[in-house]
């Protein structure tokens, strides 16, 4: 149990350090330091805020992590987070699913949505192929995507991956193994899009000019 300083936590005798938390606070700062973004100030500043600031916070906090933690699985289509079998986006009647915007990861997919840009259908990789550090193409979200074109539900694959070598990498292999003999058509944006950038850092703007000039990948 975390309990204040009868002084103060501000007060320069009890100010938080390494040897003067407790071991819950510090385990505490040592998860939150885990997640993106997040450095040693920071996630001493989130712990304050949850156990000092605003403790009223904290069980709303807790709450929707275990709700979400529970709730939130992988469409069984597409790999975008869902609530059930299938997506929101797979399940939108008004989406042509035919066109397939190929991702690398849901931040990706969130954006191009944000932008307003492309009103079809998605799969998300989480991730693309790296030798380097070991990612190959069984640990990316790639058989759904190859039973989806082979049940010739898919007219054409846009590769919205980033422009960088595992992205071109992992869009050569797309090409060679799902798309072989099959008539389909594969392009792959990049309009706009900085070299060894990604989707996820590009605006509104950029992203819809990227997706309408998408030209024919070979
Ligand atoms: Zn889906």
């Amino acid at each position: 149990m975390i309990v204040r300083c009868r002084r103060s936590l501000r007060h320069s005798k009890c100010r938080v350090s390494s040897e003067r938390v407790t071991t819950a606070f510090e385990k505490l700062q040592q998860a939150l330091r885990k997640l993106p973004g997040v450095g040693y100030r920071s996630s001493e500043r989130i712990a304050l805020h949850l156990l000092v600031g605003k403790p009223e916070q904290l069980p709303t906090l807790i709450a929707a992590l275990e709700v979400a933690s529970a709730k939130i699985k992988r469409c069984s289509r597409c790999g975008n987070l869902s609530e059930g079998p299938l997506c929101p986006i797979c399940m939108d009647p008004k989406r042509d699913g035919r066109s397939v915007c190929v991702v690398e990861n849901v931040s990706d997919l969130v954006a191009i949505e944000r932008s307003g840009s492309w009103r079809c259908g998605y799969h998300v990789l989480h991730g693309k192929l790296s030798p380097l550090h070991g990612v190959g193409p069984e640990d990316l979200n790639i058989s759904s995507l190859l039973e989806r074109v082979r049940s010739g539900e898919v007219d054409e694959l846009v590769l919205a991956l980033s422009n960088d070598v595992e992205g071109e990498a992992t869009c050569h292999y797309l090409q060679e193994h799902l798309t072989a003999g099959k008539k389909i058509r594969v392009t792959r944006i990049g309009f706009g899009i900085p070299s060894g950038g990604g989707v996820l850092y590009a605006d509104s703007v950029t992203l819809k000019s990227a997706l309408d000039g998408r030209r024919d990948f070979n």
